[in-house]
């Protein structure tokens, strides 16, 4: 039995739940009262402990033994009953204690259980933007982490095409192993400007030099620069891997699934190298043409021009324009995902003063990006869609980025003088958010967004697909069963989802959204079907990470729950790991410190 809640705690207003997971509820009444009281200081429970022990640790060292008493100790400080409620995950009890805001170190207690610490405070959630610095500190390569690894990698790469050199030493390692993926990586730019932004100088205060997230972007951009030839194209990757032997892996049909780049990739050049250039172990580059990273690569580059300083302000400008003029020369086949990243790299562009981007042609690409957002007027709605409306728009790493596109196409409205589309951009975040997020959260008792929408479910005889409406499906979890028998942990969506709720809150001025948002942080950080934490620096009852080379990295963050066939969820608890739930990865780390950084008042 476990009584779980957010082992890192709440902000004084933010919403408080209670769940008391019963493993065998066989015998538990339908009401159970709970004491909030002040942490370390267990209240008294009847039943003699065997003399010569002390009260406070009572033969036969059971501290759970016994029933609560409410005489002879410190009262509690807040008081309430948990409740029995079926739920299409089993019976639970839960308990909404949101009234009780006073600051303080706690835990709660009843007579079975009793929860992890956990603090209510200001600023409870900049513990997570602490845990992600030290992470990507840790993920450097090409250099010596202390405690963590000696110089790595410092002979990366050589090109795919010929063999020949290329200097690409330095950047981060995405995830529980060496590979680093552009695609991925990049983003840790968009984060980290977005701490600067809005931590700043708070981070001073709390002796963290601001200057490490500058210093950090440069690490990055040090490698990031290396990646782009001279014609603006940028690379994709550094040992992502070729396709298995033997097998009939082709990038045009196997590359991508669900909206996720490298699915072939194996774990060839997931190794250390003897960091000698030309001694014939270096690892590979791939020097395909990925329209995402392309113009991600726009997208961080444009920001950062705003935040570094000379000479380097210039280069990233330079750079983001030669990589957006190949990008626009190259084209792509204008999946939403694509065509996201498109506008949301020349909305950055032109926030960077760049006077050469089309403004109309931006204007139209927003259009079309509202054009693909469902509007039925029953069941599920303002999800965004595949062109044509062939499928819903389904994500593993960026399931919230058209609504955080078009949410950025708002902020910047001033720029593009055209107010009623720029409206027309707010209330598409407003009904993704309300007719889809929220309009879904219910269907499970944590709150948690969808994954995605099905327009044609597969394998629907061997797995369940939520009534959506409109003859569509719907899955709080990715389908297990599917084309490439991957089946990936959803942190990551509810870490964007949880970014996207925050942010929109605070620029749409929506404060109800900030709830939402920090449910889908707390299930990660203990508030779920396990209460086990998903950072491996924050809380108490990690499940065991999934690391490959380096078995335990430092503040990391899982790729966490799946989903059964029947769409409730799964962890693994023993040691016999796989990556599918456990394995260490940026993703959802950069999304969970950017939604903490929203939620700062
Ligand atoms: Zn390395």
């Amino acid at each position: 039995m476990q009584l779980s809640l957010s082992h890192l705690g709440y902000l004084p207003d933010s919403p408080k739940m209670l769940t008391l997971l019963p493993g065998d509820a066989d015998g538990l009444p339908d009401l159970i009262p709970f004491y909030l009281r002040q942490n370390c200081l267990r209240m008294p429970r009847d039943g003699k402990g065997e003399d010569g022990f002390s009260a406070r640790f009572p033969s036969p060292y059971n501290l759970l033994r016994g029933k609560l008493t409410l005489d002879g100790g410190t009262p509690p400080l807040y008081q309430g009953e948990l409740r029995r409620i079926s739920s299409r995950w089993g019976s639970l009890w839960q308990a909404d204690f949101s009234s009780f805001k006073t600051p303080g170190s706690y835990q709660i207690e009843t007579d079975w259980q009793i929860s992890p610490p956990f603090a209510i405070r200001e600023g409870v959630y900049d513990r997570i933007i602490a845990g992600y610095l030290a992470f990507l500190r840790a993920q450097r390569c090409g250099c010596a982490v202390f405690g963590v690894h000696d110089a790595c990698h410092l002979d990366d790469g050589i090109l795919d095409t010929d063999g020949s050199p290329l200097p690409a030493a330095g950047g981060w390692h995405d995830a529980g192993d060496f590979r680093k993926w552009l695609a991925f990586t990049l983003y840790h730019i968009d984060a980290l400007l977005t701490l600067r932004e809005r931590v700043g100088q708070d981070l001073e205060r709390g002796n963290i030099a601001a200057d490490l997230l500058l210093d950090e972007v440069s690490w990055g951009n040090a490698f990031f620069h290396r990646m782009i030839d001279s014609r603006g194209q940028v690379y994709e990757d550094v040992a992502g891997g070729s396709s298995p032997e033997g097998s009939a892996f082709t990038y045009e049909r196997d590359w991508w699934f669900e909206n996720h780049p490298g699915c072939y990739g194996d774990a060839s050049d997931n190794r250390w190298t003897d960091n000698v250039p030309h001694s014939g172990d270096e690892r590979r580059i791939r020097t395909a043409c990925n329209p995402l990273v392309q113009w991600a690569f726009v997208h961080v580059q444009a920001r950062a021009s705003r935040h570094l300083s000379s000479p380097q302000a210039e280069r990233c400008l330079e750079l983001a324009r030669l990589a957006a003029a190949f990008g626009r020369r190259r084209g792509h086949d204008n999946r939403t995902l694509f065509l996201a990243a498109e506008l949301r790299g020349n909305l950055e562009l032109l926030a960077s003063g760049d006077t050469s981007i089309d403004v109309s042609a931006l204007i139209a690409s927003a259009r079309e990006l509202m054009r693909r957002q469902a509007t039925f007027s029953e069941g599920l709605s303002g999800y965004f869609t595949e062109a044509d409306a062939t499928d819903g728009f389904r994500s593993i790493a960026f399931a919230a980025d058209p609504a955080l596109t078009l949410l950025r196409f708002w902020e910047l409205r001033a720029m593009l003088r055209d107010t009623p589309v720029a409206e027309q951009a707010r209330q598409a975040v407003f009904y993704y958010i309300e007719n889809y997020l929220l309009a879904d959260c219910g269907s499970n008792p944590f709150s948690l967004t969808p994954y995605g929408v099905y327009h044609d479910p597969p394998h629907r005889d061997r797995q369940l697909f939520r009534d959506a409406g409109n003859g569509h499906g719907v899955r709080t979890f990715m389908h297990p069963f599917n084309a490439q028998g991957i089946v990936h942990g959803t942190s990551s969506v509810f870490m964007s989802h949880a970014h996207l709720l925050a942010r929109a809150a605070a620029l749409l001025g929506q404060p109800a959204w900030r709830g939402p948002a920090e449910r889908l942080l707390h299930w990660c950080l203990g508030h779920n079907a396990l209460n086990r934490s998903l950072f491996s620096g924050i809380g108490y009852r990690q499940p065991v990470g999934y690391s490959y080379r380096i078995p335990q990295i430092p503040e990391a963050m899982m790729t966490g729950f799946i989903g059964k066939p029947d769409d409730s969820p799964y962890l693994e608890e023993s040691t016999a790991i796989e990556w599918n739930t456990l394995e260490y990865w940026s993703i959802p780390f950069l999304q969970a410190a950017q939604a903490a950084c929203w939620l700062r008042t």
